[in-house]
């Protein structure tokens, strides 16, 4: 093989024409890829040496009620989970800096495990909002990802070990970094075994997807493709170790307050609080909530006993509903005016218009969700006639919400 014909690089022996870069040495050449393997090396051998001088130890200055404080800014309602998300944060963040210190010494021998977190909750509670907000605070690279695109490995759809290459990427695939990240999956009911009988059918979307998510969560070694989706056999793959990734899992299990009634029902033994008050809040049952109902829901145990923290989120009453609309920092309604101001008008809504978006959303099942889509319908003509005239202030009447909300499109097809 001479030079001129076949470049090819020295270290895997791609041909020139398969890599985007060959670089020429003293009669040697080195393709992107394996320049990429290399860096990685001298990263993790000198990373290793210095014992994690620069990504050791981690500031941050927040207690569990600092952050959330912080979450109270944000979403409405929702204590149980601020608090259980508050704590795994904060403990996450000790676990990190209880490492370099690790001495093996006598009095060092207690590690503190990681808690990942499961959240139970309608859709549309503020699960998602809770992890994002819960990222603005945070020094760690974080990622959401949803467990709806996981399949397993030779089916369509995307690797378990792809939701790490949302995270490296959230770190410009810097590795140790992403080795202490937090990763928010998305969904996770979604790949629940269907039946509650693994013998019956074989159910490869869910079992097999879950059986590739425990290895991850358990901590181990993952080849990860950097550029997500599917692995394929010339693409260079990122080792992640994903021992110290602190994972939150949200997903509604859609039918599990049956699950819950069903148990509470039939417990009838145990110190249970419930039965002994006999105060069984049937409108709320996911505060019941027991790694027992998730199994029946479908997850594997071994994913169950991975995700030892569990908590839950409250349905939004009128109330919930209401404040959302503009009790947080960047309420909907907050939005509005802010927009308004930015024209030098002041956005006023008469009494009764709130109240009566609120109604809608109830009416119409739409949730949380729904208050934006319905807020646009009324405000979408003021939009945009407003700037046009030389007004500096404008009150929505309780008549004009009502002809707008009435005659909204999306409403006409929605389910009351
Ligand atoms: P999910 O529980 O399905 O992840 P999201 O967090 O995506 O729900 O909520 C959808 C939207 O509804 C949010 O972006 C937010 O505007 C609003 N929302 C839902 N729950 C709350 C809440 N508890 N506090 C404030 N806003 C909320």
């Amino acid at each position: 093989m001479t030079k001129q014909n076949i470049s090819r690089c020295s270290f895997c022996g791609r041909p020139k024409s398969e890599t985007e870069l060959l670089i020429e040495g003293q009669d040697a050449y080195i393709c992107n890829f394996c320049i990429d393997q290399a860096h990685q090396i001298v990263e993790s051998e000198i990373g290793s040496k210095t014992s994690g001088s620069n990504v050791s130890n981690i500031e941050f200055n927040y207690k569990p009620s600092d952050i959330k404080n912080f979450l109270d800014q944000y979403v409405i309602g929702q204590d149980n989970a601020k608090k259980s998300l508050s704590v795994a944060v904060y403990n996450h963040y000790k676990r990190l800096n209880q490492k370099p210190s690790k001495s093996k010494s006598k009095n060092d021998d207690v590690e503190i495990e990681k808690s990942n977190i499961i959240m139970v909750g309608q859709t549309g509670t503020g699960k998602t909002l809770l992890a994002k907000t819960i990222a603005r605070l945070l020094n760690v690279p974080f990622t959401i990802v949803d467990a709806t695109v996981l399949t397993e490995a030779g089916y369509v759809g995307e690797d378990v070990e792809s939701l790490l290459s949302r995270l490296l990427q959230a770190c410009d695939f810097d590795v140790a970094l992403a080795e202490r990240g937090i990763v928010f999956i998305d969904e996770i009911d979604k790949i629940a075994r269907k039946g509650d009988n693994p013998s019956i059918t074989r159910d490869v979307s869910g079992e097999g997807v879950q059986q590739g998510l425990l290895k991850i969560l358990e901590g181990s070694i993952v080849n990860v493709p950097p550029n997500g989706g599917r692995k394929h056999p010339e693409q260079k793959m990122i080792s992640v170790n994903t021992k110290d990734i602190l994972f939150i899992c949200g997903g509604a299990f859609d039918g599990i307050e049956k699950k819950i009634a069903h148990r509470l029902n039939t417990e009838v033994v145990g110190f249970n609080s419930i039965r002994e008050t006999g105060a069984v809040d049937r409108d709320n049952l996911l505060q019941y909530i027991t790694p027992t109902d998730l199994k029946s829901f479908g997850l594997i145990p071994e994913i169950i006993g991975r995700l030892p923290i569990l908590t839950f989120l409250d349905p939004l009453d009128r109330t919930a509903l209401r404040n959302i609309l503009t009790e947080p920092k960047n309420a909907i309604i907050r939005q509005y005016k802010k927009l308004f101001k930015m024209d030098n008008v002041d956005l006023e809504f008469e009494d009764g218009v709130l109240e009566y978006i609120v109604d809608k959303a109830v009416e119409f099942k739409l949730g949380a969700r729904g208050l934006r889509s319905i807020c646009e319908a009324v405000m979408l003509d003021v939009m945009y006639d407003l700037p046009s005239q030389n007004v500096d202030s404008y009150t929505v009447t309780l008549d004009y919400a009502k002809e707008k909300i009435e005659k909204a499109e999306f409403l006409r097809h929605a389910q009351a």
